[in-house]
């Protein structure tokens, strides 16, 4: 522009006039025979969330004949992962966080972005309603059409109606909650350092509970350990005997979800570090001053004063998703049920992923079912062990929520138990499995089956997958028949979502990872605790905030985390 700029003008003037600034010109044949050119409108994707299945959506569609509009009421992306090391100051909030504008603006296709979030979405009309929190005097509110609607909201946190945690607990899921427990931190630490406080006082306010050994508990637990020893402890020597962290999980045990062996390893840590894991343990009531416990076993109820509570437990439906599932005739459910294009059931070209859908079970039931029928091909209902292996590796693979279902039930290990009963022969070949029996042992089970894991990898994996399809559509539209088109089963142009299970990690403080890989491969110790490093590292979004996120990594190790209350 600078070197020519009318030149320049002149090039963005015809581009304009022939790309419509919208609208795809399609040449066509006028009845006269005559060529003339005809606006194809561009159908409108309309995205809504900006975390981790709106942000992979959007990073990997690349096709230039949609329109995008993108409502969130976060303008930017976050990268949860990152979450519990803000809350403590490992890592800054700015750090992890991507403008959304930033990605969209780098995109081919027309994409905008409106701060709002959506309070309702009319199927039949193809709208959603918006708000934004802004006061514009009575202009706060807006809708929106589409052709196509991408739900991609995540959950909240489940209290589980417990009374009290509302009002008195910190969550974590925004990047402002943990700057508020941050700010928490600090400000426990300096009221009770403060002199006109008795011992007892200093005891409550520096007694942190956690509620929930899951993940984000237990690495919010161990963040906090660190942080108290490596730092504060330092900085408030005159408090420090009164601190105490406590983890209350009311199954038996924490992490729950990950290998027996990390399970183990993680409770005798917190246990060697002086972090009091309670398991069994029901949080019922929670007031400013006290949390009330019902243990599960003895029904024993206790009392446990406190300072500082942060609820991990779960998550639940956000209001909008409810009032649409019961709007669509899936008021039962606890998230939005899909099928396995990721197509919200019941309903035209809408589609949702993330935290705020689930596959249908019944799906992959039948499926299943399908399975084990090819398998058993003599139709003799058993199958010979190296036939009955392929199918369980085949189920796991597909489904890693029935891989999990089958290692809690200790169901994988039937291979060895058969062999055994048959005395060890040597021809594995030779021993037949009953899949009737099994199959019945699933189906029973079917409702307490696992649904694929809310995380940000089956998130992030799905609008990649869906953003697949979506640059594709077109083309298979126009080529049913092409090689793009899906032939297995006959019932969709796409493939199926396929989850790959990449491993998953919990830090557990002290320069120590837990690490779960692929094929059951499990390492905990300082050397997952670098893996954790550079692979969180390499997951950032861009450059940018991989660059914030590893000079804070740096400048805590160097100088310590900072402790201002700011
Ligand atoms: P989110 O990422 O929550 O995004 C939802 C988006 O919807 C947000 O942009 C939000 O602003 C927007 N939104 C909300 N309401 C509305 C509305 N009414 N209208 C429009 N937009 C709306 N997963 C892992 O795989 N590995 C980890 O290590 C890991 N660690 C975690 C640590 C913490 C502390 C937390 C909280 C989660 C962690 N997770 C992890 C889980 C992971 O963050 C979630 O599974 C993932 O964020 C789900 O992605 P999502 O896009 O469905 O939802």
């Amino acid at each position: 522009y600078n070197e020519h700029p009318t030149l320049f003008k002149l090039l963005a003037i015809s581009t304009i006039g022939v790309s419509g600034g919208g609208i795809v010109y399609a040449e066509v044949n006028t009845p006269s025979g005559a060529n003339a050119v005809e606006p194809t409108k561009k159908k409108k994707v309309v995205v809504l969330g900006t975390g981790w299945a709106g942000m992979s959506f959007l990073k990997s569609l690349n096709n230039p004949s949609y329109e995008v509009e993108v409502v969130s009421p976060r303008n930017y992306f976050a990268f949860t992962p990152l979450l519990p090391s803000v809350t403590c100051g490992t890592v800054e909030g700015r750090s992890i966080v991507e403008p959304i504008r930033n990605i969209i603006n780098k995109k081919k296709f027309d994409a905008r972005y409106w701060e709002a979030e959506c309070y309702k979405i009319d199927q039949v009309n193809k709208k959603v309603y918006c708000r934004t929190a802004a006061d514009l005097n009575g202009k706060s509110e807006f809708s929106v059409d589409y052709d196509y609607l991408v739900i991609a909201m995540g959950a909240r946190v489940n209290t589980f109606n417990t009374p009290g945690v509302e009002e008195n607990c910190h969550f974590l899921k925004e990047v402002e909650e943990a700057q508020d427990i941050r700010r928490n931190l600090i400000d426990s630490f300096e009221k009770a350092s403060l002199p006109s406080l008795s011992d007892e006082d200093r005891k409550r306010m520096l007694h942190f509970v956690v509620v929930g050994g899951g993940p984000t508990g237990v690495e919010f637990a161990a963040q906090l350990h660190d942080f108290v020893n490596e730092d504060l402890a330092k900085l408030y020597p005159a408090v420090k005997d009164h601190i105490k962290i406590t983890l209350l999980e009311a199954t038996d045990h924490i992490l729950n979800m990950f290998d027996k062996r990390i399970t183990a390893f993680a409770e005798e840590k917190f246990n060697r570090e002086g972090i009091d894991v309670k398991l069994g343990s029901m949080v019922t009531k929670v007031t400013d001053k006290d949390i009330s416990t019902k243990e599960r076993g003895s029904g024993e109820i206790s009392s446990i004063p406190y300072g500082m509570c942060l609820w991990s437990t779960g998550i639940g439906p956000r209001p909008v998703i409810k009032e649409f599932m019961q709007q669509i005739g899936q008021g039962n459910r606890r998230a939005l049920a899909t099928d396995e294009w990721l197509r919200v059931e019941g309903c035209d070209n809408i589609y949702a992923l993330g935290d705020c859908a689930t596959i249908n079970q019944r799906k992959v039931m039948e499926d299943i079912s399908v399975i084990f029928s090819k398998a058993d091909k003599d139709k003799s209902g058993t199958l010979t062990v190296k036939e009955f292996e392929e199918v369980i590796a085949d189920i796991c693979e597909r489904y890693p929520q029935v891989e999990l279902y089958l290692k809690n039930k200790q169901m994988l290990s039937i291979v060895d138990l058969v062999k055994e009963a048959k005395g060890n022969p040597a021809k594995e070949e030779t021993i037949e499995v009953n899949i009737e029996e099994f199959k019945l042992a699933l189906s029973q089970v079917d409702s307490q089956m696992k649904n694929l894991p809310a995380t940000a990898q089956v998130a992030n994996q799905q609008g990649a997958y869906l953003a697949k399809c979506f640059n594709r559509m077109e083309e298979c539209e126009k080529n049913p028949e092409g090689p793009l088109r899906f032939r297995g089963e006959g019932r969709h142009r796409f493939r199926p979502f396929r989850y790959r299970h990449l491993g998953q990690f919990a830090p557990l403080g002290g320069e120590e990872t837990a690490a779960q890989l692929p094929w059951d491969f499990v390492s905990i110790g300082h050397s997952s605790q670098w893996l954790w490093y550079s692979v969180y590292a390499s997951k950032q979004v861009s450059w940018r905030t991989r660059a914030l996120v590893v000079s804070d990594w740096f400048r805590r190790f160097i100088f310590g985390r900072d402790t201002s209350r700011i």
